[in-house]
């Protein structure tokens, strides 16, 4: 891979709002993307009114009739030039997030491909909206059921997946024939801004996504889902921000989907291949820094076989590189921010108070940068802090337990559910635990799953809607029933 050099790709990415095909400045100061690996600023970029928000909507709502209109093999089409120039600019967007979020150069590049699999997936997708035909019961009537795109949408995306969140959202909004106004965070709005000039190369008519990138979060998304024009709204974030915005949403009834947080748990069980499940809770742990909705949170070992299991991940965790994400075998990059820091010390210092285990790492790295050592705890007590909260950052904390009921009581117990993990070798053990745990996604006897082609999305306090696979299309959709008499 050659990557280009950072001052020179920085400064291509536009700095600016995206609104009616027109790259506009902010009305208020522009404000700075940092690099969480060394605090400094990156680039400062536009920062949007109120007002530029309203602008961005009423582009939205001016484009919506047309492109409701575009054959929905032209919309494919234009998402599938997209993801063609994504894989002829994967460095460039690797590195974009690596810069701006702090994850691996590796793991960005997992994340182009990710990501980019969305537009890939939606734009076959596009073409494949159905709706029914029937014979009314009486048989006096024919019943005909449509589909139809909800209308101009708002998506909101979080920080620690940059580039597949806004993916998730953006490809199946532009295949149902959905305009949208996108709100990037504030800490990484960098990797939208690059993303949609791709879409503008790709062909994109002017309106149909627009971007606002602002400081003034609450002031500037207020007004928007307010306006009784926006008719969805679509965000991934923590959960306590999505009551507020399903709160607000309620004015105007608009539909929602909600892509919240998660406190997954990741059963081992006695029988479990524990290559296999060391293996599996790597990934699910540390990708990201620990900083995914996914991330493993709640380790959960048979006792017998708890203390090898952490000593092989102990093993493993003890020869991970900290560094610059973009430094050659780095693992463990900076957290997002220090703020982050702050708290994934504070989980950890009152597990290890609560009498958990310290079995490696436990500390932030001091110098520059938001870095944490990658840590380990064991027998991490069920009533802890640690075990109700999501990390979102490298602690690995194992909590132990005696038999399957135990098992899944401690993985049910939590207002989430959004993924689980469980690790056995006995199939009709793994098909009672599908049956009994409360989640929107399972991984039995691996450490990731998401795809592009499955439907993403929790249960409980994870949210509302799904992501992804034929699923995500249809939040995107309403359905229409129209009756007609016999002829
Ligand atoms: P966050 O809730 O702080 O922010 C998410 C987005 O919402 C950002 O763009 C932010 O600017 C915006 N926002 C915040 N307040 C707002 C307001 N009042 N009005 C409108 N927008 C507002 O979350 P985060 O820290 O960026 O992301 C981490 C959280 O996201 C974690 O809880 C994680 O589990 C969750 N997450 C969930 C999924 C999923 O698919 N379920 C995926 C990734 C992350």
């Amino acid at each position: 891979m050659t990557y280009p050099n950072e001052a020179e790709l920085l400064a291509k990415v536009p700095g600016q709002l995206f609104i009616g095909g027109e790259w506009v400045d902010g009305a208020d100061e522009p404000f700075a993307v940092n690099d969480p690996s060394t605090g400094t600023a990156l680039k400062h970029i536009a920062n949007a009114n109120p007002e530029q928000g309203i602008q961005a909507l009423d582009a939205a709502v001016a484009a919506q009739e047309d492109f409701a209109r575009m054959a929905p093999r032209e919309r494919g089409e234009i998402l599938r030039r997209a993801f063609d120039i994504l894989q002829e600019r994967r460095d460039e967007m690797a590195l974009i997030m690596t810069l701006e979020m702090g994850k691996p150069l590796a793991e960005a590049q997992g994340e182009v491909t990710y990501g980019g699999e969305f537009l890939r997936w939606f734009s076959e997708e596009a073409v494949r909206v159905h709706g029914r035909y029937g014979t009314q019961p009486e048989g006096t009537g024919r019943m005909i059921v449509s589909k139809h795109p909800v209308g101009p949408a708002f998506l909101i995306t979080p920080w620690n997946f940059p580039l597949a969140m806004a993916t998730r959202k953006i490809a199946p909004a532009i295949a149902a024939g959905c305009t949208s106004v996108v709100k990037p965070a504030s800490l990484t709005p960098l990797t939208t801004l690059y993303f949609v000039k791709i879409l503008e190369e790709a062909g994109l008519p002017k309106g149909v996504v627009n971007v606002i990138t602002t400081r003034s979060t609450a002031a500037v998304s207020s007004p928007i889902i307010a306006d009784p024009r926006l008719r969805k709204i679509s965000f991934t974030g923590s959960t306590g921000v999505g009551q507020g915005l399903m709160k607000e949403a309620t004015k105007n009834v608009l539909r929602t989907s909600m892509e919240l947080g998660g406190n997954a748990p990741f059963v081992v069980f006695e029988d479990a291949d524990l290559d296999k499940a060391v293996e599996g809770v790597i990934a699910a742990k540390f990708r990201n820094i620990g900083q995914a909705c996914t991330a493993a949170n709640r380790i959960l070992v048979h006792t017998d076989v708890a203390d090898e299991f952490a000593r092989r991940v102990t093993e493993k965790v003890s020869s991970f590189k900290i560094g610059r994400g973009t430094e050659e075998g780095v693992v463990i990059g900076p957290l997002v921010e220090d703020k982050a820091v702050d708290k994934v010390a504070s989980l950890v210092d009152s597990a290890v108070a609560a009498g958990a285990e310290l079995l490696h790492g436990g500390k932030r790295v001091e110098g520059d940068g938001s870095f944490y050592e990658p840590t380990v705890l064991n027998r991490t007590p069920s009533s802890s802090e640690i075990f109700r909260e999501e990390i979102f950052g490298p602690v690995l904390s194992i909590t132990t337990f005696a038999d399957e009921e135990e098992a899944i009581r401690l993985a049910n117990d939590t207002e989430y559910g959004l993924v689980s993990y469980v690790f056995t070798e006995d199939l009709k053990r793994g098909q009672r635990l599908i049956d009994r745990i409360e989640t929107g996604m399972m991984g039995l006897n691996i450490g990731v799953l998401s795809n592009a082609a499955a439907p993403f999305g929790g249960v409980k306090m994870s949210g509302i809607g799904r992501e992804g696979g034929f699923e995500g299309i249809e939040e995107y959709l309403y359905t229409k029933y129209t009756l007609t008499p016999n002829p």
